[in-house]
């Protein structure tokens, strides 16, 4: 096996949209409707901003039209998400519904659990969140001990999750968890379930980030009787469901760009006064930027085409999470400043956030460890 990252051009109507997205950005930004910001797309949580995408049609873009959908192309919707990260926008409060929870209830949903959830998240009413990692059971996912016993007409579910992100503001999460024991086939026995948040026996506790934000938290499951209506595929496939999610979190632009609005906030502060030394750092920030960006655009292209790119996605994840951190810290040698949370100064300020944000990259989604291991089964050399 190789890797395959054919040269994709984004097709020429796709301008029209971007134009679209920029105008609708300007827009907010002149109404003082959101300040850009560094990782907002894990961070900057806002559903008036999330409603408002929707009702320009950019939730749920690929999606069928019977359930709220737009029926538009993955490239399309590629154009959207890139500018909204590129402006520093405020979308945690979609992203992963739109991302991954969406997709997986139009591939492994029933018809009832589709028309429930899909109009209602494309129209920025109903908001996912993952229910994977548990404490000792992250980058190995099989190991989950989180289980769900069989009752009459439902399921008992108990456990415990960890890191979930806005778990403590969104609607419903789709928890991973054991419904057989463990067996000799670690990857048996493991399914997927809608769970309402709020559910009775549900606790969820606040973990917060070095900057002293509160995004991801612990989720105690202690008792919660769910129906048969909530189970997500077929019981016992969950680690093929939750792997075929995994390729939709993994080859997004959200993996190099989290940290791209301090690039634009330097050629901002230097201006025309860029030195020679400056220049040629900036260059190769953005060289690296573009070549980043012809591998994700193959990634969107390949996965428009309706293949399975798991090794380049891992590869572009591994490759873009290390940039965008490696690019602020460039950016931090280049010249005299002082990285402050909560600044006045656009470049200090998005520095700040930055840096107190960046030990998460390399981690969420998988670690870039776990994906070298992915990219090297994938090329047969493990
Ligand atoms: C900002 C952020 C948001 C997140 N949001 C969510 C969320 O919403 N929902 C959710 O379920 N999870 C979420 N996560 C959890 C994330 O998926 C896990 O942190 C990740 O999978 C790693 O698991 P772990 O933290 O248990 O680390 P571990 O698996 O314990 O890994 C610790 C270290 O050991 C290394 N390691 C482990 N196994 C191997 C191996 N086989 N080979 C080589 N090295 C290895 C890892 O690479 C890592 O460096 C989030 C994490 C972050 C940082």
């Amino acid at each position: 096996m190789s890797v395959r990252l054919n040269p994709a051009v984004l097709p020429a109507a796709t301008e029209t949209l971007r134009q679209q997205v920029r105008d609708f950005v300007s827009a907010e930004l002149a109404a003082k409707r959101f300040l850009p910001g560094c990782d907002k797309w894990l961070g900057g949580f806002d559903l008036e901003f999330s409603k408002r995408l929707a009702v320009n049609g950019w939730l749920g873009m690929t999606w069928p039209k019977q359930y709220g959908g737009h029926e538009r192309s993955a490239l399309d919707r590629y154009v959207v998400t890139e500018e909204l990260l590129a402006a520093g926008a405020p979308v945690a409060a979609h992203w992963v519904g739109d991302r991954q929870s969406g997709p997986s209830l139009l591939r492994y949903g029933t018809e009832q659990q589709k028309q429930k959830y899909l109009p209602a998240m494309a129209s920025g009413e109903h908001y996912f969140a993952i229910g994977m990692s548990e404490p000792g059971s992250g980058s190995d996912l099989a190991s989950a001990r989180t289980k769900a016993d069989k009752i009459e007409g439902g399921w008992l579910l108990n456990g415990r999750k960890i890191w979930c992100s806005s778990a403590h503001r969104v609607d419903s999460f789709i928890l991973f968890c054991r419904t057989q024991p463990l067996s000799d086939d670690r990857h048996a026995g493991l399914s997927q379930f809608l769970v309402d948040l709020k559910s009775p026996g549900i606790t969820i506790r606040p973990i917060h980030l070095l900057s002293g934000e509160h995004h991801f938290n612990e989720v105690i499951i202690d008792n919660v009787e769910v129906g048969d209506d909530c189970l997500l595929g077929k019981e016992g496939d969950g680690w093929a469901q939750v792997t075929s999610e995994l390729a939709f979190e993994r080859s997004g632009p959200e993996r190099f760009l989290s940290t791209f609005p301090a690039l634009v906030a330097l050629l901002k502060r230097l201006g025309q006064d860029a030195d020679r030394g400056q220049q040629l750092v900036i260059g190769r920030m953005v060289a690296q930027l573009r070549a980043l960006r012809g591998m994700s655009v193959s990634v969107a292209a390949a996965l428009d085409r309706g293949e399975a790119p798991n090794v380049e996605a891992a590869l572009v994840k591994d490759l873009g999470t290390r940039f965008e951190g490696d690019m602020v810290e460039q950016i931090r040698l280049l010249l005299e400043t002082q990285p402050e949370y909560g600044s006045d100064d656009e470049l200090d300020r998005l520095l700040a956030e930055s840096f107190l944000h960046m030990p998460g990259f390399t981690l969420r989604g998988g670690t870039n460890e776990i994906l070298r291991g992915v990219v090297a089964r994938g090329l047969g050399l493990r």
